[in-house]
C-alpha cells in the first residue's frame, strides 16, 4: 500500500465505516447489517485495484458497456461482487445478466424478461431489487410508487417477475431527489420502508429484505431508516472524473 491515492482511499473508507457505525448503532442496528457498495463508475481501473488492495470486495457501476470491460480485466478475485445500479437499456440486458450478483435497477417487465432470458442461458438465476421512484420526480427512472394508490399497480408487475424462474426479487432501491440538508431525503427513505412493509404484507412468501438507499451524501439518515444496502462513491474514491464522450 504505497501509492498516496491508496492510502488516501484507506482514510477515507476507514471513516465511511466508522459512520456506518455510528449510524447503526444510533438506530439500534447491527453493523454487520448494512452492506457498503462502492460506486466506480467512471473511475479509471487503477482506483478499482487501490479499493481491491484495502479490502473493498462490493462495486456498482452505472454503464454496462463501461463495467464489463472493468469486470474482465479485474477478473475473478474471491468474494467479489459487482452490482448493476444505473438504468439498463433492454438491448445491454445481456451483458448485465451475465456479467452482475445484484442488479439494483430493474424497472420495467420488458427488462424483466430480457435479464431472465439471458440468465437462463448463463444457467444462473439473477438476483434483483426493483427500483422504485418514491419522490415523483420526473428525471428519476424506477416504478412509480410516490402515492399509494400506485402501490397496487406495482403488484401486477411483481406477480408477473416472480412467474420469470431465472430471475429472483431480493429488495427494493431508490435514489431520491438531491437536497443540500439531507434531512430532507429521509422521508423518502421512510416511504421506501415503508413500502417494503406493504409488500412483506402482500406477498410474506417473497423476500423484500434488501433496501438499497443512500449515497455519499445521505447515507447516515438512510441507514437510520433501515438501509441494508447503501451505494457509495465520492465519499469513498473522491470526485469522479468526467466521462468522456458519453451522452
Ligand atoms: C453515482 C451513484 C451513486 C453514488 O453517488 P455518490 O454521491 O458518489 O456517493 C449511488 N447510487 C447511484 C444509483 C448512482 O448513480
Amino acid at each position: 500500500m504505497n501509492n498516496q491515492y491508496t492510502q488516501e482511499l484507506k482514510i477515507r473508507y476507514d471513516l465511511t465505516r466508522e459512520r456506518i457505525y455510528t449510524s447503526a448503532q444510533k438506530a439500534g442496528r447491527n453493523p454487520d447489517s448494512v452492506r457498503l457498495v462502492v460506486v466506480t463508475k467512471t473511475h479509471p481501473l487503477e482506483r478499482i485495484q487501490a479499493a481491491l488492495e484495502v479490502g473493498i470486495l462490493d462495486f456498482g457501476e452505472n454503464y454496462p458497456e463501461e463495467a464489463v470491460e472493468k469486470i474482465d480485466s479485474i477478473g475473478s478475485v474471491a468474494g467479489l461482487n459487482w452490482h448493476m445500479i444505473g438504468h439498463i437499456q433492454s438491448r445491454k440486458a445481456d451483458l448485465v445478466a451475465k456479467n452482475f450478483s445484484l442488479v439494483h435497477s430493474l424497472d420495467s417487465y420488458k427488462l424483466a424478461e430480457r435479464l431472465n432470458r439471458f440468465a437462463n442461458e448463463k444457467g444462473r438465476v439473477l438476483s434483483v431489487l426493483l427500483e422504485c421512484n418514491v419522490s415523483g420526480e420526473e428525471s428519476k427512472f424506477g416504478y412509480p410508487t410516490f402515492e399509494k394508490r400506485q402501490w397496487d399497480v406495482l403488484l401486477f408487475e411483481i406477480e408477473k417477475i416472480t412467474r420469470l424462474s431465472n430471475i429472483k426479487i431480493n429488495g427494493l432501491m431508490t435514489m431520491p431527489p438531491l437536497f443540500d440538508d439531507s434531512e430532507k431525503t429521509r422521508p423518502y427513505f421512510r416511504r421506501l420502508c415503508e413500502l417494503q412493509g406493504y409488500l412483506y404484507k402482500k406477498y410474506p412468501e417473497l423476500d423484500w429484505k434488501e433496501l438499497s438507499m443512500g449515497t455519499s451524501s445521505d447515507f447516515p439518515a438512510a441507514i437510520e431508516e433501515g438501509a441494508t444496502i447503501i451505494r457509495v462513491g465520492t465519499a469513498i474514491l473522491g470526485p469522479r472524473p468526467s466521462r468522456l464522450g458519453a451522452n
